[in-house]
């Protein structure tokens, strides 16, 4: 070979050493891109269900991954309560675990990311995939204050997408950063919660529920569902305050609260209205069926007892009101007028359950003869709210 070929071969495979390293930089700046954009993405969530779905979701789907998923460490099912409604399709990929064990025996003593081929014993729980999907896996511990709260796991059908000895750099940033939007995310719940909550029974308040009352009827009206609304409110409550004290009422309240909720589905709104009183909605519930339901919260409060200060045993009974959304041929009104004639008919009905001797349900239309349709009782109850709010004006 002559000097200049021999140099001409150096050249070349010079050149294509450098496009390869040129490539190589162009696909890290990529990454480096993609990862700045999803960590802008997770810092900017507003929410911890936007968070979740962000890592289940956009993770996937800007990486190229098959497999995403996430456990978190819910030891009082606070995540859960406040998940509650989203984890839907959403948030498939997500466990809630009441113990960290799981994820301790995940890393063991590391406390690393773990990056390597998958292994069916260790990694098929958390992955939960048919058994030769996953052939490389990135495990990420997510910590905080030396804890472990949860762990992200990325698992790739290609073998040498995570190789064992890669550089996790990348990963330990992702991880820190993940780990203090959730914590962040956490933190804000529980703020946005304590504003929402009753303090003494720890239902939700009356704030909570105005809000809640005009999402539900927008969702009945989109689905055309069914919506019920009780009005709940103890009987001879003051004779209780009277007789026993306060803290005894303050106990009879938290328990006739957690029988309501007891009776309650997951997707049910119970709030503290005020006082002695209670609200409940029943979304997709149609009225024979919340009629029950309202007839069973009665008489699993008429057979509570509740042992006083004294000692004393003391009965409690409520009374129910209850009414229905009116369909849409009905009415056509916005949302919060709809919501102040759902609750004001559902009070109306209270009024006549107190009128009729009390412990009783009444339905704003139970069919009963002399009873008006529901879209009257609601006209009226709606025309009262309003010709009150106007002699309070
Ligand atoms: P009715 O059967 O007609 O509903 O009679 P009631 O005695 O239940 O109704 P009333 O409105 O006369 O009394 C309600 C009482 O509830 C008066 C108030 O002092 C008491 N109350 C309101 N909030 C609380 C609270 O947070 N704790 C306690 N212990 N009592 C409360
Ligand atoms: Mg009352
Ligand atoms: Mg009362």
């Amino acid at each position: 070979m002559t000097t200049n070929s021999a140099l001409e071969a150096e050249n070349s495979t010079l050149r294509r050493r450098l496009e390869t390293l040129l490539h190589e930089a162009r696909q890290n700046e990529d990454k480096m891109r993609r990862f700045d954009q999803l960590e802008r993405l997770l810092i900017g969530a507003g929410s911890l269900l936007e968070l979740v779905r962000l890592l289940l979701t956009e993770y996937k789907l800007a990486f190229g991954l098959e497999f995403v998923t996430l456990a978190l460490l819910d030891r009082d099912h606070e995540a859960r309560r406040i998940l509650e409604g989203g984890l839907g399709a959403a948030c498939s990929g997500l466990t809630l675990l009441p113990s960290a064990a799981p994820l301790e025996a995940l890393y063991r003593e590391s406390r690393q990311p773990f990056v390597g081929a998958f292994s069916e014993t260790d990694h098929q729980p958390h992955f939960n995939s048919a058994p030769d999907a996953i052939a490389s896996v990135a495990l990420l511990p997510l910590m905080r204050q030396g804890e472990l709260i949860g762990s992200l796991h990325f698992g790739s059908a290609d073998p040498d997408r995570y190789r064992a000895g890669c550089a996790t750099d990348f990963l330990e940033r992702l991880a820190q950063i993940i780990a203090i939007c959730l914590e962040s995310a956490l933190t804000q719940e529980r703020l946005k919660l304590a504003g929402l909550t009753d303090g003494l029974t720890g239902v939700q308040n009356r704030r909570y529920f105005e809000h809640r009352c005009l999402v539900e009827i927008s969702q009945a009206r989109r689905y055309k569902h069914p919506l019920a609304c009780m009005f709940l409110d103890i009987d001879k409550f003051k004779r209780i305050n009277d007789s026993h004290g306060h803290q005894t009422g303050d106990e009879v309240l938290r328990r006739v609260a957690h029988v309501i909720q007891s009776q309650l589905r997951a997707g049910d709104t119970i709030a503290r209205y005020g006082g002695e009183e209670f609200v409940v909605l029943l979304p997709r519930s149609e009225i024979h069926h919340s009629r029950q339901i309202a007839e069973r919260i009665r008489r699993c409060i008429e057979e509570t007892e509740v042992e006083a200060l004294s000692g004393q045993i003391i009965k409690v009974s409520i009374s129910i009101g209850l009414s229905m959304l009116p369909d849409a041929q009905t009415s056509s009104a916005p949302p919060p007028q709809l919501a102040e004639g759902l609750i004001a008919a559902a009070d109306q009905a209270l009024y006549q359950a107190k009128n009729g001797g009390r412990n009783r349900v009444v339905c704003a239309d139970d069919g009963a003869p002399g009873s008006a349709p529901v879209a009257t009782v609601f006209a009226r109850a709606w025309l009262r709210a309003a010709l009150r709010r106007l002699k309070r004006a």
